[in-house]
């Protein structure tokens, strides 16, 4: 896969709109908080926007059917990297589920209906884009990923 200088907005937006009309008909509001003037950072537009689509196909999983919302946010951090939340607002998970969800094959899906891969594969695509990945959750609070990618360094 070619790396490049990538629009971390741009993938947000455009993941954003392929799953909205979903969410929309599952009752789910996806709302963006966009940071300003982000510095682009180096990687694949298609891989950052798998991982959010299987972020936010799960959050609408965990919903099962209620009302709900999903926030979008980026900013760049102090130390320049950005960074992106994908938050929801469904059951969240307790602890036992929180220690093992990147784990290949782990799922709380009934079988046939969750592979356990999509935060695996999620984790190994941002560990290959030198970022980092986790998760904020409390039973009853919903659940925050929060992303982290370095910026895209100009060769000088
Ligand atoms: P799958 O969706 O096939 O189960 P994933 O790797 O995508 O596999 O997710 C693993 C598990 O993490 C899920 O089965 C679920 O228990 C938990 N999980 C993931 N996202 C959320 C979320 N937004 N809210 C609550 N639980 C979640
Ligand atoms: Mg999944």
């Amino acid at each position: 896969v070619e790396f490049q200088p990538t629009d971390l907005n741009a993938v947000v937006t455009d993941a954003a709109a392929i799953v909205e009309h979903q969410l929309g008909i599952a009752k789910i509001r996806i709302e963006r908080d966009l940071g300003s003037e982000l510095p682009r950072f180096n990687g694949s537009g298609n891989q950052i926007q798998q991982v959010l689509m299987n972020l936010m196909l799960n959050a609408q999983q965990a919903m099962k059917g209620e009302p709900g919302e999903v926030r979008l946010t980026t900013r760049q951090l102090e130390d320049g990297a950005l960074e992106l939340r994908v938050s929801d607002t469904g059951p969240g998970m307790p602890k036992e589920v929180r220690d093992r969800i990147f784990e290949p094959f782990f799922t709380t899906k009934p079988s046939g209906e969750g592979t356990g891969l999509g935060l695996s594969v999620s984790y190994r695509i941002i560990e290959d884009h030198g970022g980092q990945i986790r998760v904020e959750s409390e039973p009853g609070e919903g659940a925050t990923f929060v992303i982290t990618l370095p910026q895209h360094q100009a060769v000088v």
